[in-house]
């Protein structure tokens, strides 16, 4: 039951399902700046059907490690979607579990394109992550993605191959590029305001919409005070 934590926002009238646990071991995952990262419990799917019924919902978001690795994800799709007639979305995914049944959107974030590098970061192959957002793209899902910037790995070359694919299915899918946080254990800087505006400036040649996001370390660990999707309230 690795379902652990529902978040509501009122702004937006959505309510966000956290999963624990990955398929990926990346060496920069910001789950590493939580000091104990463990759920201290977890939710049975009759628990948050009942949590989801009581809230005032336009969509539900499931994100937090990899979604869809949780054996309870289609259950819990089904019922947002065809009982509650909500919006559903993967709020952040690695893409290589894509599923479209009962799935509105989804937020897809690619480490690299160039799969040796992909190998070293993640430990996993991204090729199945590529083939996915293709193959769920053309079920008709709205898509967005995103990649991370890391100035001394992969680099701008990387930022351009990922926005070069994406933008090469799309230019309209809304791209992302989140500014590397240091976290423990890897060795890695962050980006400088010269060096995120470049890799910007990169994505911007392949898509149409490019946002981005540059925290420092100490900023990650409380990003409701940074940026207004991040301001939720729990409501189990
Ligand atoms: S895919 Fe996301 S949650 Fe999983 S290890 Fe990588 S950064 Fe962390």
């Amino acid at each position: 039951m690795p379902f652990h934590t529902i978040t509501y926002s009122d702004q937006y009238r959505r309510a966000t399902v956290h999963n624990w646990g990955c398929n990926f071991r990346c060496r920069g995952c910001t789950y590493k700046l939580k000091q104990n990262p463990r759920p201290e419990r977890f939710l049975s799917v009759d628990a948050i059907r009942d949590c989801l019924r009581t809230l005032d919902l336009d969509a539900v978001h499931f994100m937090g490690g990899e979604p869809t690795t949780n054996p309870q994800l289609p259950e819990l799709l089904a019922f947002c979607k065809r009982g509650l007639g909500v919006i559903t979305r993967l709020g952040h995914t690695n893409g290589s579990g894509l599923i479209t049944e009962d799935l509105d959107a989804a937020n897809v974030s690619f480490k690299a394109v160039d799969d040796y590098l992909h190998r070293e970061y993640t430990g996993c192959s991204v090729l199945p992550s590529l083939d996915n957002f293709c193959r769920v793209y053309d079920a008709g899902l709205a898509m967005k993605a995103s990649t991370v910037f890391i100035p001394d790995f992969g680099g701008l070359e990387q930022v351009r191959k990922v926005a070069a694919f994406v933008g090469g299915i799309d230019r309209g899918i809304p791209f992302h590029v989140l500014g590397y946080i240091p976290v423990p254990d890897a060795p890695w800087r962050r980006p400088t305001d010269d060096e995120m505006a470049r890799a910007v400036a990169t994505a911007r040649q392949y898509v149409g919409t490019v946002t981005f996001s540059h925290f420092t370390t100490e900023q990650a660990k409380d990003l409701s005070q940074r940026d207004e999707r991040f301001a939720v309230r729990q409501v189990l």
